[in-house]
Formats: structure tokens, sequence, C-alpha cells
């Protein structure tokens, strides 16, 4: 028998690699990026083309290389960074592997242009699949020049596998945040499909936070800065109240080098605990310096997570130079006797609890083991079963601003006997009129002929606005309420053309803008039932639902709008609603065309039949 194993080509051993080190075109534009940091560039030009799929070019100013370097430095293994294993355990540079060149290499054409600076001449060299095609001398400015054009051009599973330009191209933003926040220092410039879309001048690490996330960043800052023997912290965290929906401004940076670190965030949680609302989270742009011997970042290629060597203290200093800060600039509650109140919680925390408070009353009516009507007075009203016009009401219980929710009542107006499909009058299958019960302020239960009907209160409510929310926009009828003064919203340069693209059909919800500039838009009606301070809540959901979708050839943007104010309008699991607004909601749940599904087809309700009930018992 002959022996079978063979070692591998190196252009084959380079595509298996290539697969580790380049998931997408953000990993190339990751990797060049640190390449030019390590190269000491004082600045950087990165130049992509539809999403980076036709061309990813960074441009650096930093140390070049020599002829002999840069051809080796597309082989495997080839780095100047570190020279012996122990290097390892005291890294200051992003690259040491000397494998990402090598990887994309293998899986694009590429162009490499460099010169040092007391060289006269520079060199160029193009490589295809890992072949080097040509190798001349060219006249170059000082740094170096990478062009990686056709990713993926000889592996067309994975060219077929990237994602839309959009999806694609915000990952490359994230790289190019990620990269940009941990080097103030160094000026920055992005430029897609031939137009600027940052322009980065070296600033201190304030400037660069505001220049990348937009001008209003800059008041919800708080600064956080401490010194241990093991850890020093610097950075800002945002402001309670301007905490998002999404975890877009989170970001850690350990020795300039961006991480992922679930515990860490976990810190930083805590110390925020109580001062934002659940479901939101605090933003947050923190460098932690330590030494370099006490983490290992030598798990993955490509993977942000590394380890500590003291994890649990890193908690505890991070825990409380944070909950320090926010204390210091008067955010959390401390022992102040000038403490100004409003800053006491200046966020809507207090108007939850209170709009909690009456459950009691809600289950007095509410006697399973009676047939008998109840007749709290609620008999004989019935209401609008329009969900256009029914969810107005249904919002009413929502205004936070210390309104009691039952006071609002008196503005709901109710339509007298006459009306159709409601599940509590003239439906012969309903036995109780008025029987809802709310449970766990979360779900609504009521009885039916057959059996038992539990509806999720957030779910139900988003199919009702939903539909309102498509009615409108379809048949573009409009209803607005002016603002006493245009509200100006401040967005950054990448949020921005997300609410272009969707002005119109936001102007058809009811918003009316009257200016809109690169970060500046301004807002002088919105739509009716909608508050004002809602406003930048709403559209900061539609921005991050808009960024998290992956748009197929179903995608539409009317949709897409109306499940996202759906959303973030819907009555919230958690909060308490009168028997009223519970029956009020149900009956326009059941005049939905399809009542069953919430927007993003999730059950609204469940039924459990009387045999069911009774299996149970058996
Ligand atoms: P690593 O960064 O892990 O060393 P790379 O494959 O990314 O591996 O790069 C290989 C080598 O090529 C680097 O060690 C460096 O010497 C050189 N190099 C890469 N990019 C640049 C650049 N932009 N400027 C100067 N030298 C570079
Ligand atoms: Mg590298």
């Amino acid at each position: 028998m002959t022996d079978i194993i063979q070692l591998l080509p190196d252009h084959v051993a380079n595509q298996i690699a290539a697969g580790e080190v380049v998931q997408r075109p953000a990993s190339v534009v990751k990797e060049l990026m640190e390449n030019a940091i390590d190269a000491n560039a004082t600045s950087i030009k990165l130049i992509i083309k539809d999403a980076g799929k036709t061309l990813i070019q960074v441009i650096d100013d930093g140390k070049g290389m020599s002829a002999t370097d840069a051809r080796l430095s597309f082989e495997r293994h080839a780095t100047s960074k570190i020279r012996s294993a122990e290097d390892l355990f005291d890294l200051h540079t992003k690259g040491f592997r000397g494998e990402a060149l090598a990887s994309i290499a293998a899986i694009a054409h590429v162009e490499l242009k460099t010169k040092r600076d007391n060289d006269e001449l520079g060199t160029q060299i193009t490589l295809e699949g890992s072949e080097v095609i040509t190798q001349d001398i060219v006249v170059t400015p000082k740094g170096t020049s990478i062009a990686v054009k056709h990713l993926f051009f000889n592996i067309p599973a994975r060219r077929n596998f990237l994602k839309s330009n959009n999806v694609e191209l915000r990952h490359i933003i994230d790289e190019f945040h990620r990269v940009a926040l941990a080097h103030p220092d160094i000026a920055f410039a992005m430029y897609h499909n031939g137009s600027e879309t940052f322009n980065l001048p070296n600033s201190n690490y304030r400037q660069r936070v505001v220049n990348i996330f937009g001008g209003k960043t800059n008041e919800k800052l708080v600064p956080v800065e401490e010194e241990t023997e093991i850890l020093k912290i610097s950075g800002f965290v945002g402001k309670p109240e301007f905490a998002k929906r999404t975890k877009t401004e989170q970001f850690f940076f350990v020795n300039n080098r961006f991480i992922k670190s679930p515990y860490l965030n976990h810190a930083i949680n805590s110390a925020f605990e109580g001062l934002v609302k659940e479901g939101s989270h605090p933003s947050y742009f923190l460098n932690l310096t330590v030494d370099p011997k006490s983490i290992d970042i030598n798990i993955h290629p490509t993977k942000t997570e590394i380890k500590f060597d003291d994890e649990h203290t890193l908690y505890a200093i991070l825990r409380s130079s944070v909950k320090h800060s926010l204390g210091q600039f008067n955010i959390a509650p401390v022992l102040d006797f000038e403490h100004d109140k409003n800053l006491d919680t200046p966020y809507n925390y207090k108007d939850k609890s209170q709009a909690s408070a009456p459950i009691v009353e809600v289950d007095r009516l509410f006697n399973p083991f009676t047939e008998e009507k109840s007749s709290k007075g609620f008999s004989s009203v019935s209401y609008k079963k329009e969900p256009a016009q029914s969810w107005e009401g249904l919002y009413v219980g929502l205004e936070s601003k210390g309104t009691k929710t039952e006071h609002d009542f008196s503005a709901l107006e109710f339509e007298s006997e006459e009306q159709t499909a409601s599940l509590f009058k003239d439906d012969k299958h309903v036995e109780d009129t008025h029987s809802t019960y709310q449970f766990q302020n979360k779900y609504i239960v009521s009885t039916i002929k057959s059996g038992m009907l539990m509806i999720d209160q957030h779910r139900a409510h988003q199919r009702v606005l939903y539909e309102g929310l498509l009615k409108n926009m379809t048949l573009k009828e409009t209803i607005s309420q002016q603002l006493l003064f245009p509200l100006k919203l401040q967005f950054s340069s990448n949020e921005m053309p997300i609410i272009s693209q969707l002005k119109e059909d936001l102007e058809h919800t009811g918003f009316v803008f009257s200016g809109f500039n690169d970060e500046t838009l301004e807002i002088t009606g919105v739509p009716v039932n909608v508050q004002e301070s809602e406003v930048s809540i709403i559209l900061e959901q539609l921005i991050s639902d808009v960024q998290q979708e992956v748009p197929d050839s179903n995608f539409s943007a009317t949709d897409l709008l109306a499940k996202s104010m759906a959303k973030s309008l819907a009555i919230k699991t958690g909060q308490s609603l009168t028997r009223l607004e519970q029956e009020h909601l149900v009956n326009s749940l059941f005049a939905c065309k399809e009542p069953s599904i919430s927007p993003t087809n999730r059950a609204t309700f469940i039924t459990m039949s009387v045999d069911d009930i009774d299996k149970q018992f058996m």
C-alpha cells in the first residue's frame, strides 16, 4: 500500500486559513486598518465600493515596506511583530499572526503599493489568488496602499453567502468606528462609492466620539476616569436618559483594541441599575489600560474576546468608577443637600410604578364562577371598532408625565349602543359581557363560551396599531398634530439616510418635516397621539430596525415602518390597564383583519377550551 497523506499546497492552506480570518468585507477592513495603525500611520483612508464587494482599499502614511518585505508580507506566518513565543505575552501591536495578508491574497485580487520614507522609489505588487502576477518599481508616496478587489472571486459559495450591500456596509462601518474610536490621535476618512461618509480629523477622545455619533452626543457624555495599580479607565458613559434600545453605542477598548466582554458589560449595567428602563442600554465608550502581560488575546484570529488574569477585580473597579461618575455628575441620586430633584430620575421610572397601582380594583369584578353579568356601569358602553381611531383612545393610557391612567379616560369617545364585531356584545358565544381580567400586567384573560381566552396585551396592541398605520400609509390618510415649536433632532451621518429614505412613508403616518440636512432633522408635525417626547424614541427604534433588517425581495419599507412604529407605541408588558382599556383593546383586536398574530408573526392570544381545562382536572 502506498502512503496517502500529502502536504496541502500553500495556496490551498492559505484559502483554508482565509476562511477563519476573512468572513466578510468588514474583516478585510479590520485587518488592513490595523496593519496601518501598526505601521504608525497618522492618517488612514478607507475607500469602499459596493459595500466592499468590488473594492476595499486602505491608504496609510505609515512606515511602508522595503521591496523584500513587501513580497514577504504575503507569505503565511510572515510578521514583523513578534519574534518568539514570549513576545505573545507582551503585545503592543494589533497584528502578530502574520496571517492576514496571506489569507486576503488567497481569495481576492490584491494590489499593494508601498514606500519607506527614505527610499527614492516604492514597490508595487499585484496578486491573484496567492499568485504574484506583477512586481514593479513605482513612484508612490510614503506609506502603504492596499487595494483588495473581487473578494471571494475564487470561492463563489462564500461570495453568494454575503449579505445585501446595506448589511455588509453596516459591518464595515462598525469596524471603522471601532478602529477610529480606539485611535482618536489618528485622522481617518471613509469613502463609499465615491462619496465621503466619514471625515475624522485627529482629535481628543470626546471629539472623536462626537464626530462619529453626531453633535447631540456631546451633551450626553459623562466622563469616567480612574487609575489603580492594575487598571486605568478613561472614557465616557452616556447619561441614563439617553440609553438606547440598541447596543450600538457600547464600546470597550482594552489597550486600544476593541473587545466584547459580556462580563464587563454586566459591570456597567449594574452601575446603571435602577437608572435606565428595562430593555434600554446605556451608551459607553471606555478605554481600559492594563499590563499587556495580564491579558491573553490569542484566542481566535478574529474574535474580539480576550482573557483577563483578574476579571473579578476589573469588574469591581469598573462598576464602582462608573457609579462614582454618575453620582459625581449628579446623574444618580447621591447624598447631596443641594441635590437637584430634576436630575434625580430623568426618565419615566417613577411614573411606571404609579401606573401599576390600581390592580386590586381589576380583580374585584372577575368571578369565573358566576354567570351573572357584572353591572358596574359599563354594560351600556360600547366602543368604536375602527382600529385607526380606536388606537388613539388606547394610547391615552400611555401618557407618561405624571397623569394617571384613569383620569385620561374622560377623553375617550364612546359610540353608543350600535356596534359591530364586538367580542363582548351581541355575540352569542360570549357569556359575560365585561369579564376581562388583567393577569401579571401582561395578559388579558377573558371567558368565551367555549372556554378561556388569554391575550398578550403588547402583541395585541401592536397588531391594532400596525393595521391602523398601514391603512393610513396606503390610503395616505394623514392626521397630524402641529407642534408649537419645531422639534430639532440630531442624527449621525449614517442614520440620516435611513430616515430620508423613509421620509414619504413617515409623512403618511403624520410626521411633518420642515428641515432635512446632514445631521439635523426639523419636525413641525407628529402623528396624532404621538407625544413630542416620544418622537426620538420612535425614530431611533426605526433606525435600528432598518439597520437590523436583512432586506430581501419581500422587503417593504412601508411595512417595516408600520411594524417599527407599532412596536414603539404599543402598550408595554408590565403596564396596568383599566377595565375599559382592556375591553377596548380586545374589541379593537378582534376588529383587525388578522387578529391572531402580531405584526412579527407571533401569537396574540391563545384559547383554552373547556375540554382542555376539564382534562387538566381529570
Ligand atoms: P501581522 O499584522 O499579523 O504581522 P499581516 O499579514 O497583517 O500580519 O501583515 C504582515 C506584515 O506585513 C506585517 O507584520 C508588517 O510587517 C507588514 N505590513 C502589512 N501591512 C502594512 C502596512 N500598511 N504598512 C507597513 N507594513 C505593513
Ligand atoms: Mg495584520
